[in-house]
């Protein structure tokens, strides 16, 4: 819902963590028919299933492995093949909404977890990024071996993100510490980096 107030039809979005889908889906019925959602995984059993759910809900979707080059702006749903920590080789336009639902596979294999290094790297492109008013959603699951490792560095990454160039949020349930997490920025202006 916090993605849904920022993303008109038309706008890219991008879900970093494919899984199963859903993230996916919910983000291709906001950009709509006219526009491109981009969703990356590392196993190819989360794209087939994410092809799956995306194909029944209507939408035109392409595969694409290990991209080597940016991708094109084409309404519909490309599923890349590859660690979400290679973002800026393949995303070049600014979308107005980015999720990632951290931790493994739901029904997988529970090894194949998101990594704090790799994530991390994966955040910091997203959110360069990201439209002006757009927003990036990210799910930490603390309840997983590497999982609070995990968790600790993504708010440590939100935490230090200036304030007169983000607003951020953070859902937490404080007497529950294992149970999942939910922070998620708005960029408030463009950033020049150094
Ligand atoms: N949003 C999904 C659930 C995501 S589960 C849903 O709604 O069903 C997390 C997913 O992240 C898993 O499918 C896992 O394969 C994927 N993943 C793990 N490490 C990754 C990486 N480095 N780059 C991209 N995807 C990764």
């Amino acid at each position: 819902d916090l993605l849904a107030e920022v993303v008109s039809p038309g706008d890219l979005a991008i879900d970093l963590t494919a899984g199963r889908g859903q993230d996916t889906l919910a983000l291709w019925r906001m950009v709509g028919e006219q526009g491109q959602v981009i969703a990356f995984d590392v196993q190819q059993d989360a794209l087939m299933q994410t092809l799956q759910r995306l194909s029944a809900g209507g939408a035109t979707v392409r595969l694409v492995d290990q991209a080597s080059q940016p991708l094109t702006d084409q309404p519909g749903v490309d599923l890349i093949h590859c660690c979400h920590s290679r973002y800026a080789d393949i995303v070049i336009n600014t979308p107005t909404a980015i999720i990632a639902n951290l931790g493994y596979l739901p029904g997988g294999n529970q090894q194949m977890i998101t990594r704090s290094e790799t994530t991390l790297a994966a955040l910091d492109q997203a959110l360069a990024g990201l439209a002006v008013g757009g927003r990036i959603a990210v799910v930490v699951y603390p309840g997983h071996d590497g999982g609070g490792e995990e968790a600790m560095c993504v708010e440590r990454f939100f935490s230090a993100l200036d304030s007169s160039n983000y607003d951020v949020l953070q859902v937490q349930l404080p007497n529950r510490i294992q149970a999942p997490g939910l922070l998620v920025a708005e960029k408030r202006t463009e950033i020049r980096r150094r």
